[in-house]
């Protein structure tokens, strides 16, 4: 059995610096049309003249996808600024709460700080991707915590497109949910398919472990109810986050699961296993980029139900899964 979409977008990955970036590119090529690289760069991304310089580097290691890129919203980040942002074509801009994650400091500790920001983002109908974890609250209730910020935020801002990325828990599923204004939320692989007992039940993985870390059963429902429900506000977005080998391997395991090689095929897995197969073009090509207001992307990938083994290692870096059987690989992509 065979499958062929067109090439699908992730609306959030971590391509880094240095050596490395062009080998993690091109893993998002070799099996996607479109990605939006996250700011959390050494400096961070914050001008038009940054980011078109970021770009270009992806560019140049793989031609044939399309990589946008967040800007990163600062403390003193200002209205002017947001809209030279916008005037240059920047979609979307990242807020992350100070120290929350993976070179995340000098971050936010209160969104009022960046209200004319916000209001010029809303003005020009970018979209502000919330890294959505309250950093002072107790790991499993992060998520639930951040949510007021969420709700001060619509009512400061009624027309703001939003997304909680990387949703992790039944509360932030429902706060998408009851949202009256136009708001989603990206859904990654890890918490789609795995919960706390993947990650600490056994022996620990570190390969699993990302922020916000996987939680519940309960709250992996919650996110898989709304994609099988085929609710075009929870769409892909992996949170793909390498880092290589030995320093997940080691007592100082930084946050972030690799899922560039492995993504799509596990989602295809996923969908034909719970016989939705016809859910999975909507979420990967289609609700994320009407929510950002962009085309689809030329081109096809195609899909084989050949099962295939996660490798133990690519690009430096252990995927998640590593050494796991998927029942999907793909088989070629094309950019035309
Ligand atoms: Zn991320």
């Amino acid at each position: 059995m065979t499958l062929e979409i067109p090439r699908p977008d992730d609306w959030h990955v971590h391509l880094r610096q240095g050596k490395r970036m062009g080998d993690y590119v091109r893993a998002h090529a070799a099996a996607f049309g479109r990605v939006l690289a996250m700011p959390n760069t050494i400096p961070p991304l914050t001008t038009p003249d940054e980011i078109s310089a970021y770009r270009e580097l992806a560019r140049e290691a793989a031609p044939d996808l399309d990589v946008l890129t967040a800007f990163r919203l600062m403390p003193d980040t200002g209205g002017e600024e947001v809209s030279a942002l916008a005037d240059s074509g920047i979609k979307a801009g990242k807020y992350y709460p100070d120290g929350v994650t993976t070179n995340s400091k000098g971050g936010l500790s209160n969104w009022r700080q960046i209200e004319s920001a916000l209001a010029a983002m809303e003005a020009s109908g970018m979209v502000l991707c919330l890294h959505g974890e309250e950093p002072t609250a107790s790991v499993l209730k992060r998520e639930e915590a951040f949510l007021p910020v969420f709700r001060e935020i619509r009512e400061a801002f009624p027309r703001l497109k939003m997304i909680l990325e990387h949703v992790s828990s039944a509360a932030g599923v429902q706060a998408v949910i009851d949202d009256q204004g136009p708001s989603a939320a990206t859904v990654t692989v890890q918490h789609l398919l795995f919960t706390l007992d993947d990650l600490i039940g056994g022996s620990l993985n570190p390969h699993l472990f990302c922020k916000p870390v996987v939680k519940t059963d309960e709250d992996r429902k919650a996110i898989q109810e709304r994609i099988l429900d085929g609710d075009n506000r929870f769409f892909f977005g992996s949170d793909s986050a390498p880092h290589e080998k030995g320093q997940k391997e080691s007592p100082h395991c930084p946050a972030g699961a690799y899922t560039a090689p492995m993504a799509l095929p596990a989602l295809v897995s996923w969908f034909d296993g719970v016989d939705a197969l016809d859910r999975l073009e909507p979420f990967l090509c289609e609700f994320g980029r009407n929510f950002y207001g962009l085309p689809s992307n030329r081109g096809t990938v195609r899909l084989e139900r050949r099962s295939w083994t996660v490798p133990q290692i690519s690009q430096g870096c252990v995927p998640l899964m590593a050494g796991e059987e998927l029942l999907w690989r793909v088989v070629s992509i094309s950019a035309v």
